[in-house]
């Protein structure tokens, strides 16, 4: 992979604005085009030695705990690709990075850093939802289109482009630890992840949870520092599950200690 040419993309992806609301928008990218991008994706960062990789064989407790809360928020009847996507969750081993990301088609990741960080279960139901929302709502596939346009898409899908793929593909891992989103992407994130915990038993806002907690330990992490304002994304989730009057009670203690506990 190029450093050079990732970064410049990088910067390309930073001053990129969209204006595209997910009910105008028609994919040019299938279904089966994202869940492709999104393995080709999950194989750069697989082979990329800056990523350590929990082995499900090997942390069974931890991710039957994480796999539990993410069949739950895509068990809440409003994912739209809930049967199509792998849905598939790893967790990264980095305890200084309070991160989670979302490659197209339902590869999640998640930070060892933000799972100890975190104090309940509800806020990290909300990171997930977001994440969860982010491949769910094809915010990359969406990017790619509009910056890429569509016939370069079109000749990377019928083979004449194949180097172009896996460029793209890692591009997509190079940059998804600094989640390139613009911010009506990820408002859209956040106000989802508000309608998937309300079907569920975590406090809908988790969100919002999530955000008040990196707030309290003294500072917003660099990889927000590119997306909307903190403030306004609490005051935006807060509207949110006041619009959808939904319960914003913590869930019953479920073992989130013990699941903190059982990562290396
Ligand atoms: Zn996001």
């Amino acid at each position: 992979m190029n450093k050079v040419s990732l970064i410049v993309m990088l910067a390309l992806d930073l001053s990129f604005e969209s204006c595209d609301k997910n009910d105008n928008f028609t994919p040019f990218f299938s279904v089966e085009d994202d869940k492709a991008l999104g393995l080709q994706v999950s194989q750069e960062i697989a082979n990329d030695p800056s990523f350590i990789l929990l082995n499900d064989a090997e942390y069974p407790e931890a991710y039957a705990y994480l796999n539990t809360m993410v069949n739950n928020i895509l068990n809440s009847g409003e994912v739209a690709y809930k049967d199509e996507f792998v849905w598939n969750v790893t967790i990264v081993q980095d305890d200084n990075t309070l991160n989670a990301f979302a490659a197209p088609g339902g590869y999640i990741y998640v930070y060892t850093g933000l799972i100890k960080y975190l104090e309940n279960a509800d806020a990290l139901a909300g990171v997930m939802g977001h994440e969860i929302a982010h491949a769910d709502l094809r915010h990359t596939s969406r990017n790619l289109q509009k910056q890429y346009g569509v016939s370069l898409l079109l000749s990377i899908l019928i083979g004449d482009n194949a180097g172009q793929l896996e460029q793209i593909a890692g591009q997509i891992a190079g940059t998804v630890a600094g989640l390139a989103f613009s911010r009506e992407f990820e408002t859209e994130a956040d106000l989802k992840s508000v309608e998937y915990l309300a079907q569920t038993e975590y406090a809908c806002d988790g969100a919002k949870i999530f955000f008040e907690s990196l707030e309290e330990g003294g500072g917003t992490p660099e990889f927000l520092s590119t997306h909307p304002n903190p403030d306004n994304r609490v005051e935006n989730i807060t509207a949110k599950a006041d619009e959808e009057d939904c319960d914003t009670t913590l869930s019953p203690e479920s073992g989130y200690e013990a699941f903190q506990s059982s990562l290396p």
